[in-house]
């Protein structure tokens, strides 16, 4: 594993709000479903990757979303376990936001709720169930979907710049010699 921290992690870049690959920030989407689906054991580890930041290359001569190209860097035929290990730690990172979230306002409604049978008069009381049925599943998707994707998506990809310049900078100072 990396070990040594990056100080200033570069930033990703968003246009319209999408995330833009970069040679500093090169994560690939393709690459991260090709890992969860190895994970997953539904798809061998092999292929052929950059060599700079392992995105899936196909026939090209040049990865797509880092720029790199096979003569400068000869392509690989496996992704790198560590690289594979931060990509995963990202999706399980967002996951958790999503989760803590949907809580809060599962949470949220039976707050609610509670407060509704407390003050409710008699049979009108039943409007307290029906929210709290309704409401729960409503705030549960409203908060894990609606509003902490955006946040979730960034603080992934936050992480990720992180951890894969640290990777890359472990990685290098092993490999420069080859
Ligand atoms: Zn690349």
């Amino acid at each position: 594993m990396a070990t040594r921290t990056v100080q200033n992690p570069p930033r990703p870049r968003y246009r319209n709000g999408e995330f833009v690959p970069t040679r500093d920030v090169p994560f690939s989407a393709e690459l991260d479903e090709m890992i969860a689906e190895i994970r997953a054991g539904n798809a061998p580890n092999i292929g052929r990757f950059c060599g700079y930041c392992c995105a899936p290359l196909g026939d090209l001569e040049f990865c797509g979303i880092c720029d790199e190209t096979t003569d400068r860097t000869p392509a690989v035929d496996k992704i790198d376990r560590d690289l594979a290990q931060i990509y995963h730690a990202k999706r399980k990172r967002e996951g958790l936001y999503v989760h803590l979230a949907a809580w809060t306002g599962i949470l949220l409604a039976t707050g609610l709720s509670i407060l509704m049978i407390l003050f409710l008069p008699g049979w009108t009381k039943v409007f307290a169930v029906i929210f709290l049925v309704l409401g729960g599943y409503f705030a549960g998707v409203f908060f894990g979907n609606v509003l902490i994707q955006g946040f979730a998506y960034r603080a992934g990809l936050k992480m990720f710049a992180k951890r894969w310049t640290e990777w890359r900078t472990s990685n290098r100072s092993v490999g420069s010699a080859a």
